[in-house]
């Protein structure tokens, strides 16, 4: 523990991907930085993720011929927004993504093969070992002496000086103490989203309660709530969406996944009856699918489509890797030799699956989905097929809550701005507890790249506002 009468440059709450490079970035340019994390260990949900970033124009790109640059990924950061999200936020990580790619490997984080993700229009999404990742980074943090790292610590106040002064502190709760430590610089919250946190998740979105929940324990909000209480303004808040489509079973942190739909699969309900054009963005997917009876889907595919998944035509980045067989084995995936044998096994009516089946068929044929207008699977890459070759598979999927993607409204600098666009002094955020970065839809691999570029980004300016208040401050190479 602590103690009270500790005075440091900057507290950083939270220990996800944010806060690390915060911390990191912190220690580089000599501040004196407290990382508080409220679980048992660092890493947030970044350990459970994907691991998939989002650049544009990297070496990586060129070695595999995709012709990609900052300007087209701006363009597509917009249009997967729908024009609600903040441009300025937008331009800054178009801007600035190639130095955090570049920034991620002086600290030692590998990047392998380079697929393309929702919303994007080339193969963007950068995929790294996400076990690797954290603990690369741990490392950083850890061995650096400018940083003090506290776990168990959750901070569950922030304090403020006297005369509308600003944030200067936080109050700790840490085993059965609960002290208040204080920061020249003022605190930054890097605390997550809210999936796990009903009684926001309650507020904001309440669909999404009927979706598995799959976020980390430490994702409650609680960063969320204590600027709130200092009036901080709030965006995006009605745009969290589930995520498509996880097997009923699955165990919380262990999800068992499929996407047959990049394959061409198609998407049932329990009634037999397609709801989707399963060409859009799986988080689209996930919140029509809630909407459904039950909350449950089947995906529906044949041998053809099974044999692409496994030759790996379809596993260009690791993300597609599903282990059929293994699925098969213990039962998650029905196989059967007949469209009405797979339904029984699914509990539906035989007759009017093969009815979904049949129209379906018939319109592919004319190279257009009759019933949702789609010409080609999703991101438009790859052609329609017919689901004609036996066997026949079905997937039963549910969705599945992880990442909430809304919250704090932020400017460029990272400062919490209030209810009227005023910034709150002292008090800085970034990661997936602010919003306006997404806007009403999401661009895979920001998610995480958003957290690293804009974690670093908060510390330039607490460095910044530091170096104004006290002229000579120690830190240094802030531009
Ligand atoms: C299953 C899954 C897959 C994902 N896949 C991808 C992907 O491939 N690409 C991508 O870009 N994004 C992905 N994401 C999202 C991504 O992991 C996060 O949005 C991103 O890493 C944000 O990190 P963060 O540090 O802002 O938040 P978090 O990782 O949530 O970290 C916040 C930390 O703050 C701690 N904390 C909270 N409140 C307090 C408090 N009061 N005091 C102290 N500590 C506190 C939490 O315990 C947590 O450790 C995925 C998420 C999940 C769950």
């Amino acid at each position: 523990m602590i103690s009270s009468d500790e005075t440091v440059d900057v507290i950083i709450v939270g220990g996800g991907l944010t806060g690390l490079c915060a911390a990191i970035e912190a220690g580089r340019i000599g501040l004196s930085a407290i990382l508080l994390e409220s679980q048992p260990e660092l890493g947030g949900s970044a350990p459970m993720s994907g691991a998939f970033f989002a650049f544009a124009g990297t070496p990586l790109q060129k070695i595999q011929n995709v012709d990609d640059n900052p300007a087209l990924l701006l363009k597509d950061l917009v249009e997967s927004g729908q024009g609600e999200s903040d441009e300025n936020l937008l331009s800054v990580y178009a801007n600035r993504q190639l130095e955090l790619y570049d920034w991620l490997g002086e600290q030692g984080v590998k990047f392998g093969a380079v697929g393309q993700g929702a919303g994007q229009s080339v193969a963007r999404n950068h995929w790294t070992d996400s076990k690797q990742l954290v603990r690369t980074l741990i490392q950083r943090c850890e061995s650096d002496s400018n940083i003090r790292v506290l776990k168990h610590a959750k901070a569950s106040r922030l304090t403020e000086g006297p005369h509308n002064s600003g944030v200067t502190g936080c109050v700790v709760e840490q085993a059965s103490e609960r002290i208040t430590i204080n920061s020249r610089g003022g605190v930054f919250l890097t605390t997550g989203g809210f999936s796990s946190g009903p009684d926001l998740l309650r507020i904001f979105a309440p669909l999404t309660m009927r979706a598995l929940p799959h976020g980390p324990a430490g994702s409650t909000g609680e960063g969320l709530k204590m600027a709130w209480k200092l009036g901080a303004g709030l965006r995006d808040m009605g745009r969290v969406h589930s995520t498509f489509g996880a097997h009923p079973d699955s165990k919380r942190g262990h999800l068992d996944t499929l996407a047959a739909y990049y394959g061409g699969g198609i998407i049932v309900n329990k009634n037999g009856e397609r709801f989707v054009d399963e060409s859009v963005n799986y988080k689209e997917l996930g919140d029509a699918a809630l909407l459904q009876p039950d909350g449950l889907s089947f995906q529906i595919f044949d041998q053809k489509i099974m044999q692409k998944f496994i030759s790996g035509e379809l596993s260009s980045s690791g993300a597609l890797s599903y282990d059929f067989n293994g699925y098969l084995e213990r039962g998650l995936v029905f196989s059967a030799n007949t469209v009405k044998e797979l339904a029984v096994l699914c509990g539906i009516n035989p007759d009017v699956l093969s009815e979904t089946l049949a129209e379906y068929n018939a319109s592919v044929e004319g190279g257009i989905d009759g019933r949702f207008g789609r010409r080609g699977l999703c991101n438009g890459v790859g052609t329609l097929i017919k689901l004609e070759s036996a066997p026949f598979f079905a997937f039963p999927s549910r969705s599945f809550l992880s990442a909430t993607y809304c919250g704090l409204a932020i400017d460029r600098h990272c400062r919490v701005m209030d209810v009227f666009g005023d910034p709150i002094r002292g008090l800085y955020a970034a990661g997936e507890v602010t919003g306006g970065f997404h806007g009403a839809g999401y661009m895979s691999g920001t998610a995480h790249g958003k957290g690293a570029l804009f974690g670093r980004i908060g510390i330039e300016s607490i460095a910044r506002s530091l170096a104004e208040a006290v002229p000579n401050h120690s830190s240094g190479g802030v531009q």
